[in-house]
C-alpha cells in the first residue's frame, strides 16, 4: 500500500514536471542566451538556455544547490550535467572560496573548451556569505621555487563586501 502511494506520488511529480519543461520549452529562448551558447559550442537545448539565464541573473557566485532552488522543480542531476558542460566548454568556472561548497559563476568571454582563463581574485564575504568574482582584480603572478609546476591558482579574499559595509 505504501509502495503504491509512493510509486503513484512519484507519477504524479514526473508528470508535473514534464508540464512544466513542455510549458517552459515552448517560450522560445532569447536568442542572445542561444547566441551566447553557440559561440562556446554548446548545443543551445531548453535546459540549457534555462539554466544560463538564471546564472546571467545572478549577482554573486551561486552553489548547485541554490541554483537547484531557484530553478525548482528542475532535476539536481541535470542541472549539475548543465554546469560540468558549462564548465568544460568555457562558459562557467567553478570557485572553491573555502566554505567546502563549490560555487559557480559564468566565465568572461576569453574562456574557452578546456582553458580557463579566469585568474581574477575572488571575494567571500563573511556578512552575507556571498562570493564575488572580481574580474578587474588579477591574480598577480606567483614565482614558484624550481621544478615546482602550477596546474591552477586561486586566491580568495575574505573580508565584507560593498553593499555590507553600507
Ligand atoms: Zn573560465
Ligand atoms: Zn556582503
Ligand atoms: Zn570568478
Amino acid at each position: 500500500m505504501i509502495l503504491c502511494w509512493l510509486t503513484w506520488r512519484n507519477f504524479i511529480r514526473s508528470v508535473k514536471i514534464n508540464i512544466y519543461f513542455c510549458l517552459r520549452i515552448n517560450t522560445s529562448m532569447d536568442p542572445r542566451t542561444e547566441q551566447k551558447l553557440i559561440s562556446k559550442n554548446i548545443n543551445p537545448t531548453a535546459m540549457r538556455g534555462l539554466v544560463l539565464d538564471f546564472l546571467l541573473k545572478q549577482t554573486s557566485a551561486i552553489s548547485l544547490s541554490d541554483i537547484e532552488k531557484g530553478m525548482s522543480p528542475a532535476d539536481r542531476i541535470t542541472i549539475y550535467r548543465t554546469l560540468k558542460t558549462f564548465e568544460e566548454k568555457g562558459l562557467a568556472h567553478t570557485i572553491d572560496d573555502g566554505t567546502g561548497t563549490p560555487k559557480y559563476a559564468l566565465c568572461l568571454d576569453d574562456c574557452g573548451a578546456n582553458e580557463h582563463h579566469d585568474m581574477h581574485v575572488h571575494f567571500y564575504c563573511i556578512a552575507c556569505k556571498e562570493t564575488f568574482c572580481l574580474p578587474d582584480s588579477k591574480i598577480p603572478p606567483i614565482t614558484l621555487p624550481l621544478r615546482f609546476s602550477s596546474l591552477e591558482m586561486n586566491l580568495v579574499v575574505k573580508g565584507v563586501c560593498d553593499q555590507c559595509a553600507k
